[in-house]
C-alpha cells in the first residue's frame, strides 16, 4: 500500500501545486480522498500533493450556480437541497456511507470511471467543472473528459458549478447493481423542464454502458412539447431500447444492458410523474 511513498506536500497556491506536479511528473500526483489511489497501489508515486491549503472545501451560491470547491467529499454534497431532494436521494444511493465520507467530488471526477455515478449525474444536471492549468477553464463534463485524454498540461480540478434549477425542472437517477454497494452494471439520470404539464426541455444520460455517458437523443426528441403518461412513458421505453447504444463487457450483456435502458428511462420517468 503505497510503500514508495518519500513525501508529502501541502502546497499554499494553484501554481505551486503545478509546479509540483511538473517537477515529480508520473512519481507525484495530488491526492482528493486518496481511495483510489490507495486501491490501485500506484507504485511509482513517491510523492504525494494535498490540497487541503487551498481552501477547495466550500459549497456556495449565486444567483445562477451552486459552486462546489473540489476537496468536498460526497456526503458533503448531500446538504444541497435542490429539485425536490433527488439530487440528495441520487448521491445517497452511489457506493456506501463510508466510502462517500472519503471520495472527493474532485477526484471522482478526474478518475472519471465510465460508469461513475457522479459523471453521469453531473452530466444529466449540465455542471460545468474549473480547471487550472496555468490559466482557469470552465468545461463541461464532457469537454472535460476530452481535455483530460488530450491536453498534456497537468492541472488542478478546483470547482464543480451546478446551474440553478427552479420549480419547472424535475430530476430522477437510477444505478443497477448487482447489490447495494456495488459499483453500477448501467445507470441513467433524467432531468425534465416543464413548461405548464408539457415537456420543454429534457437529458437522458445513459452511462456504464459500458462507456461514457451520452444522451439517448431519439427519446429526448420524442419527449419534446409531450406531456408525461402512461403511454407517451411506455414507448419512450421502447425508444431507449431500441436506440441505447450498448455493448457487451465481462459483467453484462449487449441484450441485457438494452433491456436496462428501457425499464430504466420507464422507472426514471415514472418517478418525475408522480412527482408533477
Ligand atoms: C471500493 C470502491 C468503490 C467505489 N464505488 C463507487 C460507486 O459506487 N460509484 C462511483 O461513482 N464511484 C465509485 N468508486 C470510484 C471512486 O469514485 C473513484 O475511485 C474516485 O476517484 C475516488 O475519489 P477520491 O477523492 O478518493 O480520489 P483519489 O484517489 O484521491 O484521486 C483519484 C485521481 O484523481 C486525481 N485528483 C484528485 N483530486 C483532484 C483534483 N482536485 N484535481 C486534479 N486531480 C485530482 C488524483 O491525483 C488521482 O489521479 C469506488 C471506488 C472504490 C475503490
Amino acid at each position: 500500500m503505497l510503500k514508495n511513498v518519500k513525501e508529502c506536500f501541502y502546497p499554499e497556491s494553484l501554481e505551486e501545486c503545478l509546479k509540483l506536479l511538473s517537477d515529480f511528473k508520473e512519481n507525484g500526483d495530488i491526492v482528493g480522498g486518496g481511495v483510489d489511489i490507495v486501491w490501485r497501489e500506484r507504485k511509482e508515486l513517491e510523492y504525494l500533493i494535498y490540497l487541503d491549503k487551498l481552501n477547495l472545501n466550500y459549497i456556495k451560491e449565486d444567483n445562477n450556480y451552486i459552486s462546489i470547491g473540489a476537496t468536498n467529499t460526497l456526503d458533503e454534497l448531500e446538504k444541497i437541497n435542490i429539485l425536490n431532494g433527488s439530487f440528495r436521494n441520487a448521491l445517497k444511493s452511489v457506493a456506501t456511507p463510508i466510502l462517500r465520507n472519503v471520495i472527493t467530488i474532485g477526484g471522482t471526477i478526474v478518475r472519471g470511471y465510465s460508469w461513475s455515478d457522479i459523471l453521469t449525474i453531473f452530466i444529466t444536471l449540465e455542471g460545468k467543472v474549473k480547471v487550472f492549468d496555468g490559466e482557469e477553464n470552465i468545461l463541461s463534463i464532457d469537454e472535460f473528459l476530452q481535455y483530460k485524454k488530450n491536453s498534456k498540461k497537468k492541472f488542478v480540478l478546483t470547482e464543480i458549478d451546478l446551474p440553478k434549477f427552479d420549480n419547472s425542472y424535475h430530476f430522477s437517477y437510477i444505478r443497477f447493481t448487482r447489490t447495494g454497494n456495488d459499483i453500477p452494471l448501467i445507470n441513467e439520470g433524467v432531468l425534465v423542464k416543464l413548461n405548464g404539464k408539457k415537456v420543454e426541455k429534457v437529458n437522458i444520460i445513459l452511462g456504464g454502458r459500458p462507456g461514457f455517458p451520452v444522451h439517448l437523443d431519439e427519446v429526448e426528441k420524442f419527449l419534446l412539447n409531450k406531456e408525461l403518461d402512461e403511454n407517451v412513458i411506455n414507448l419512450s421505453k421502447e425508444i431507449a431500447t431500441k436506440t441505447s447504444e450498448v455493448q457487451d463487457d465481462m459483467r453484462l450483456s449487449m441484450d441485457y444492458r438494452k433491456n436496462l435502458s428501457g425499464v430504466l428511462t420507464k422507472r426514471n420517468l415514472i418517478k418525475i410523474m408522480e412527482e408533477i
